[in-house]
């Protein structure tokens, strides 16, 4: 068993580079947000938007190994690791050439 206190620090969000700009994927609230304001100006997008689905189809699901909860991360990694938004478990991340290994 690990101890969860031994993951305690800020929680990075995983980040996505959409069009001209830079997001983080928020799963707990369902959206996206910019990164960068005051230099951009902050722009809240739903999943559940048209938006929304066109900058999910640059991410893909992963699931959370210890709760289950499912995760929409970047196909284009910046991290190798990002945190469940549910219970703080380290999620290890795949990147593109794995997940394409993954689905054959
Ligand atoms: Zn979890």
């Amino acid at each position: 068993m690990t101890d969860i206190n031994e993951q305690k620090g800020p929680r990075r969000l995983p980040t996505l580079r959409f069009e001209d700009g830079e997001y983080f994927i928020d799963n707990r609230l369902n959206e996206l947000r910019t990164v960068t304001p005051p230099v951009r100006p902050i722009e809240f997008v739903r999943f559940e938007s048209e938006k929304g689905f066109r900058m999910l189809d640059e991410c893909v699901w992963e699931e959370c190994a210890k709760c289950g909860r499912m995760m929409a991360v970047p196909r284009q990694l910046t991290e190798s690791a990002t945190s469940c938004c549910d219970c703080g478990e380290r999620m290890p991340l795949r990147n593109e050439r794995q997940l394409e290994e993954a689905i054959r």
